[in-house]
């Protein structure tokens, strides 16, 4: 069991279990998100130890744009674009003396795109941190900003910065309470921290694919009242907050500035009553969702079809573990990330999409984001005359 990351208490509820079929693995994923019955926090119990989601991390190449000539995704710069003006703003209002000599640091920075910004735009003192090297090489390789291989827990410096990013971290870390002290001993006292994480009290206000917040990777599920109660026991005091959209996941982000203050460590904490209401609103339109998925399932099912499922990604294996998408007649997987492809999920091949020029098998499209494009380059680049479905 999990205990509290904000509050340390151990007593939880379980509200839902979500389980997971992965590339390579025999065995489900499964965990369960509970509420913390004295905070009201909620986050995912009973998960593997931090030190395997740290090698986890270490090893995975999907926050580092592996291939350089790829374009950066249309999702990350339109976050990055919209943190940078965001901060930009923030410390504009700040600060007095000139903001462009402010020292930076974006702990868990992937590959770098978000410094580049501030490096484009005149800023000077910028260094990065993510525990996978290959986010080092290319951030080098493709920005010429400096980022160091280091987990934020083995984060070391001599000088103390005035602003420390985490956007899209917090809710990745199974030991918030230590990983926050620690970073945020780094700041300079009066310093500002900016925390981006995904927005609990808006999960699915824009549902599209259902369960998408429970993934493989998100263990914490912030609301803004439990975010201030981990920020207040650590002396940070709210400065500014905004809920935004963001168009390209029809999801919502959580942003907040907070300030360092020694003299207010330890501050009490408020029960999050809203969380429990919301998750349960959030689990509810996902079943919804996913029963219409079910009946596409059962529909290739009964006809026995031949069935190729075009994407491996975190839909794919929730889809596998929750649904009995198992027991369709599955000829094999495509997905068009080279990392996958010669792997095995649930015991069938990965291939590359070019497998299936010359076939007639039923593809279905697993991807809500990139349904549209898949479609596409199914029908113009491989000419493919056969049926293809889509789950939306
Ligand atoms: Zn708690």
């Amino acid at each position: 069991m999990r205990k509290c990351s904000i509050c340390d208490f151990s007593s939880q509820k379980k509200i839902y279990t979500q389980k997971f079929s992965i590339i390579g693995k025999k065995k489900a994923f499964i965990y369960d998100v509970v509420i913390c019955l004295k905070c009201g926090f909620v986050f995912a119990s009973n998960i593997p130890s931090q030190k395997n989601y740290e090698k986890f991390y270490k090893e995975n190449t999907k926050y580092s744009f592996v291939d350089a000539e790829k374009e950066v995704p249309q999702a990350v710069k339109e976050s990055n674009e919209y943190y940078y003006l965001l901060t930009e703003t923030f410390l504009r209002n700040n600060f007095k003396r000139k903001r462009r000599d402010l020292r930076i640091l974006d702990a868990g920075c992937g590959s770098g795109y978000l410094l580049s910004i501030f490096k484009k735009h005149g800023y000077k003192r910028l260094m990065g941190i993510d525990p996978s090297p290959s986010c080092r090489i290319l951030a080098k390789k493709l920005y010429g900003v400096d980022v160091k291989t280091f987990l934020i827990s083995e984060f070391k410096d001599k000088k103390k910065f005035d602003l420390i990013i985490l956007s899209n971290v917090l809710e990745h870390i199974e030991d918030l309470r230590n990983n926050l002290l620690y970073i945020a001993s780094f700041l300079k006292e009066k310093g500002f921290l900016f925390i981006s994480v995904p927005d609990g009290d808006n999960f699915g206000k824009v549902m599209r694919e259902p369960f998408l917040e429970f993934s493989l990777e998100h263990i914490n599920y912030f609301t803004i009242t439990s975010l201030t109660n981990l920020c207040k026991k650590f002396g940070l005091d709210k400065r500014h907050y905004e809920s935004r959209k963001m168009e390209t996941f029809g999801a919502y982000t959580s942003n907040s500035f907070w300030q360092k203050n020694g003299n207010k460590i330890g501050q009490k904490i408020t029960y999050d009553k809203s969380g429990e209401e919301k998750i349960r609103k959030y689990i509810f339109y996902s079943n919804k969702k996913q029963e219409k998925i079910k009946k596409i399932i059962s529909t290739l099912i009964q006809s026995s079809e031949e069935l190729v499922i075009w994407g491996v990604g975190s839909l794919t294996s929730r889809l596998l573990a929750n649904t009995n998408l198992i027991n369709a007649n599955i000829k094999f997987f495509v997905d068009s990330n080279k990392a996958y492809q010669g792997k095995k999920i649930i015991g069938y091949k990965i291939l590359s999409p070019e497998n299936l020029k010359n076939t007639k098998h039923t593809v279905l499209i697993a991807s809500y984001v990139h349904s549209v494009g898949i479609r596409k380059t199914l029908e113009n680049n491989l000419g493919y005359k056969g049926k293809i479905i889509n789950l939306n």
